[in-house]
């Protein structure tokens, strides 16, 4: 057996128990939404990931996924999913698939998933991997998450994975009445998570925490 396949025996082996602690971890740093939780606990993370990287796919940290972008750490998944859920969202847009962990910790909670990633080869490996995991409530779709879906709008929900220097208008317009936006606002190292919500007269806006995420990649061109 070479390195990579010991590794990965060994990921199998003791899954169960380093699953656990990572989601015991994730619900002390303030993740408390059982669902979510239960969600994190049944969901293998190192499908996700190149297999040379699978030994610390329990720990509580972001790895890279190639091209320059990375699955994101665990807690902060958890915490978006839980605030992007404080009550039901049928119809959620996401911006950012990467590998398609936070999407596959999305779908239970929702009808429909649009998915959109901006970098082709992340676009087809997670659609393929999701498929493979028999996600069936997600469409992936390539290009410029940051314009939105408008064919598929209005959304009750929308979560973006990438850093923004604002909340573009366009995810604004397309998001539904009592609609969410859990996204992370500014630049480089001064970023912090905001949630917007839309009510029957306008929008309000709040902060969560600072946050680090990678920086949104411009539109297709
Ligand atoms: N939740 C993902 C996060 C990946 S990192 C995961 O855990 O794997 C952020 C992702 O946003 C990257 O895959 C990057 O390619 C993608 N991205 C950056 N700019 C984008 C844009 N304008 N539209 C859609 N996706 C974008």
């Amino acid at each position: 057996m070479n390195q990579v396949t010991l590794q990965s025996a060994g990921i199998g082996m003791t899954s169960e128990r380093t699953r656990r602690r990572l989601i015991e971890q994730v619900r002390e740093m303030g993740v408390t939404d059982q669902r979510v939780l239960d969600i994190m606990l049944e969901l293998p993370r190192h499908v996700f990931i190149d297999e040379a990287l699978a030994n610390r796919a329990y720990d509580n940290i972001s790895l890279p996924i190639g091209f320059g972008q990375t699955i994101s750490q665990p807690y902060t998944v958890g915490l978006m999913t839980q605030t992007l859920f404080n009550k039901p969202r049928a119809k959620v847009l996401e911006i950012g698939t990467g590998c398609g962990y936070q999407t596959a910790v999305l779908a239970p909670l929702c009808e429909e998933v649009i998915s959109v990633e901006r970098i082709l080869k992340l676009h087809r490996r997670a659609r393929d991997l999701l498929y493979d995991l028999r996600i069936r409530n997600i469409r992936f779709r390539h290009g410029d998450g940051f314009i939105g879906m408008r064919e598929h709008a209005p959304f009750d929900g929308i979560l973006a994975a990438a850093v923004s220097e604002n909340v573009p208008e366009d995810l604004l317009d397309q998001l539904a009445e009592n609609g969410r936006i859990v996204m992370p606002v500014g630049r480089a190292a001064h970023q912090v998570l905001i949630v917007v919500d839309k009510t029957s007269t306008g929008f309000t806006q709040h902060e969560v925490e600072a946050v680090r995420f990678v920086p949104r990649i411009a539109g297709l061109g």
